[in-house]
């Protein structure tokens, strides 16, 4: 009924009326416009600007968000500054190179409120990283740390499931984003903003501008630790996010494997190079409890991420069982450390918790105590 359907035209036209990073050349001819997606009423696209100019170009990036966000049909616009070139018609997300190594972090101020901010990683998906971020972020909690947990994995967003909140959506309040409670809690993941299919597509700055949103628009409020659930993986997208988020310390989440293990071993390169204190290692599947007989198996071979951690010199933290309990509470929205704080489970997540929070609280970042549970 006359309302013209969005495109990237439109929105291109619109950015015409303001000069790009040299100041007189309008933004769409400046060759520093990257690709513009736009779906379901959400618009992405990212200005190409050098590094050292970043804090100075903050004005033109928020000028290009205030004007795509008037466009009549615009839900929401994320804009984020890259020193990237503009994304090649087939720039893949990860493993571009040459890698952000040789960049400086565009944006590397502290979160407002924020005291600590610490990434929970692992060098490929599925070792239970998100489970293991919950429920670390619900024992920190336990320990009266005012926590919250932001999910920036961005092509599996979990923690709308891990705490049963699928169906819910953060309200805003003017420019900001009211994060999500459960369990005393403060949440915010990239799956309650944006479906599926929008994250699959994006490149690289598309995925950093809407965690910097995420980290910055939402209203954390005075934090005393803030983890994030990063994207498994120590590809371009991960190296790069642990550039530009001002991180305290890393837990790197490893399964017994020696696959996984090599994995892991990447993952505290990888922050070593960021110059991010690696704060230990936690071994997640890492023994198996028959429920019939209660005997215990190491299926997967228990200790390795211990003995590597070692060899890596960095902390080992702890290790959690492979249990079907921690898999059906995950499953059900009811983290085990929240549903079950007087169990065994919860008991290892609380006692790595305790290891994270020392560290973090020792001036010089002193190695936590070294716990092995044999
Ligand atoms: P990642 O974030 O590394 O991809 P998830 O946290 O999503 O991994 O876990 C992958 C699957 O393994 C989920 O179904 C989760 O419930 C399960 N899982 C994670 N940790 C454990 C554990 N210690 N015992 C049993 N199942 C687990």
């Amino acid at each position: 009924m006359g309302t013209q359907e969005l495109t990237t035209d439109i929105i291109r036209a619109a950015l015409a009326s303001i000069p790009g990073p040299d100041g007189r050349t309008p933004l769409p001819r400046s060759g520093s416009l990257s690709e513009i997606v736009v779906h379901k009423g959400k618009v992405y696209f990212a200005i190409h600007v050098e590094a050292a100019r970043a804090a100075q170009l903050e004005p033109l990036r928020l000028a290009a968000e205030n004007i795509v966000r008037g466009i009549p049909g615009v839900e929401g616009v994320i804009v984020s500054l890259t020193d990237e070139k503009p994304a090649g018609a087939t720039a893949s997300t990860d493993n571009r190179q040459p890698g952000p190594r040789a960049r400086a972090a565009t944006t590397k101020a502290g979160v407002p409120g924020v005291k600590h901010i610490i990434a929970v990683a692992s060098g490929k998906g599925g070792v239970g990283k998100s489970t293991t971020a919950a429920n670390l972020a619900l024992a920190l909690s336990q320990l009266g740390h005012k926590v919250g947990l932001m999910d920036a994995d961005i092509y599996g967003p979990s923690l709308p499931k891990l705490f049963g909140l699928s169906d819910k959506k953060p309200e805003s309040e003017g420019r900001t984003l009211k994060p999500l409670t459960a369990y005393g809690l403060k949440l915010m993941s990239i799956g309650f903003l944006v479906d599926q299919e929008a994250a699959m597509i994006w490149r690289g700055p598309m995925v950093m501008s809407a965690l910097q949103q995420i980290l910055r628009e939402v209203a954390w409020g005075e934090l005393d630790i803030l983890v994030v659930d990063m994207p498994p993986g120590t590809g371009d997208a991960q190296l790069t996010m642990a550039q530009s988020v001002p991180l305290s310390g890393a837990v790197i989440v490893s399964t017994p494997q020696d696959l996984a293990l090599i994995d892991a071993r990447r993952g505290v390169t990888m922050f070593e190079q960021v110059a991010v204190p690696v704060l230990g290692v936690i071994e997640n599947m890492s023994y198996f409890i028959c429920p019939h007989c209660s005997t215990r198996s190491d299926i997967f071979g228990h200790g390795g991420a211990c003995t590597e951690a070692h060899r890596r010199g960095v902390p080992f933290l702890g290790e959690i069982a492979l249990d079907m309990t921690i898999r059906e509470t995950s499953d059900a929205g009811k983290p085990i450390v929240a549903t079950a704080p007087e169990g065994p489970h919860a008991q290892a997540y609380l006692a790595i918790a305790k290891q994270v929070a020392e560290s973090l609280a020792a001036p010089q970042r002193q190695p936590p105590r070294i716990v092995i549970e044999r």
